[in-house]
């Protein structure tokens, strides 16, 4: 049993993460400040003694003593990381520094949550390990791409100077229940819209791409990658199945049973126009692949979302 602090715990992957390691008998303490994460998303957590909630923002220093950290605090959907860029930049800098000195100074094992934005608009297809990205340093998303590529320079500068046990993951759009239904990214957008009958919101013309791994999967990689000896990536975890978003839309639509309708709207800024992870190193290195397909995940989504719909109405029914 181990002692493992999960920043960012009280998000969509992280409280799914915080449940897996408390399955898995370690004692987990969740640091979150609840920009977009929520109590919510961990109260079914609370009555395990063997989970601990903090309240804290990780550009402050906090003093832990625990054996593995998984580095997950940052924003991820663009429209949040977008609100206070400069707040962004700090969860990446800052925070990293903060959460890299603890791990430093207990010697703990530290993995860092990256992003396949750190490809940014790629021009390799689909992206390897070893590509080192084609990311606009001045745009309206270089708050998160490039926060993301300074905690990954931190992360590797601690790991040669200080000699600290590292590991760097590079998750690609993942999806599932607990996202937050408000959060502006596609796949919430697009289930919430299917659900209520609205049009479906296509920024530009709808031929970017996307490849999309459902949550069990990708805290199934962030474990192994945890456990495994003497590999410290950065490695690929995504699923390589790659769709449009306007196929997209047209399975929500068709798996919903929406009459929804589609409707194009302006692409923002630096949007990446394709991307598909190269997962050769995750299944050589950590024996990974995802097992769960679009269309099954959404069925979960999907059944979680409507038992959620059905809770909430029960509880506000007067
Ligand atoms: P999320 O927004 O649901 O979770 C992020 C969590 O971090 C939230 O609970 C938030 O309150 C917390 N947080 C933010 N700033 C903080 C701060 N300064 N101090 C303490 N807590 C803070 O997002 P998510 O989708 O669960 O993403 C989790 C991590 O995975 C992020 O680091 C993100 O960059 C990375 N990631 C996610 C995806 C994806 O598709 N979901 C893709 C690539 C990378
Ligand atoms: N997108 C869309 N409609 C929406 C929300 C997003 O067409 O309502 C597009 C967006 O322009 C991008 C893709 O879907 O091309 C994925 O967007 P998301 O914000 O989910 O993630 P990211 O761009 O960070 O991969």
């Amino acid at each position: 049993m181990k002692r493992i602090l999960v920043t960012g715990g009280a998000g969509f992957i992280g409280s799914f993460l915080c449940e897996k390691l408390l399955e898995q008998g370690h004692e987990v303490i969740c640091l979150d400040n609840f920009f977009t994460g929520s109590k919510r998303n961990v109260m079914h957590l609370m009555d395990n003694h063997r989970f601990e909630l903090i309240r804290h923002d990780i550009t402050l220093p906090i003093y832990l003593e625990i054996d593995q950290i998984y580095h997950f605090a940052c924003p991820a959907s663009p429209v949040h990381y977008q609100y206070n860029p400069v707040k962004t930049v700090k969860t990446n800098v800052m925070g990293t520094i903060n959460m890299l000195g603890v791990a430093k100074r207990v010697r703990a094992r530290f993995l860092l949550a990256s992003t396949s934005e750190v490809y940014g608009d790629p021009q390799v297809h689909p992206q390897p390990e070893t590509y080192w990205g084609h990311v606009n340093p001045i745009g309206t998303r270089s708050c998160y791409d490039e926060g993301k590529r300074v905690a990954e320079t931190l992360t590797m500068d601690y790991h040669r100077k200080s000699k600290v046990d590292i590991k760097i993951i590079r998750i690609f759009n993942t999806y599932g229940p607990r996202m937050a239904l408000n959060d502006g990214r596609v796949v919430s957008n697009f289930i919430t819209q299917a659900l209520k009958n609205q049009d479906i919101t296509i920024y530009g013309d709808g031929s970017q791409t996307r490849s999309f791994c459902y949550v069990d999967d990708l805290v199934d990689g962030a474990i192994r990658m945890m456990a495994a000896e003497n590999f410290i990536g950065p490695v690929n975890l995504g699923n390589p199945n790659e769709f449009t978003m306007l196929e997209l839309a047209e399975t929500v639509i068709h798996l919903t049973g929406s009459r929804s309708k589609i409707c194009y709207l302006p692409l923002p800024e630096d949007d990446p126009s394709q991307r598909q992870p190269d997962i050769r190193l995750a299944l050589e290195k950590l024996d990974w692949e995802p097992k769960v397909e679009l269309d099954e995940g959404f069925l979960y989504f999907d059944e979680m979302l409507s038992e959620a719909t059905e809770e909430a109405s029960r509880y506000f029914r007067v």
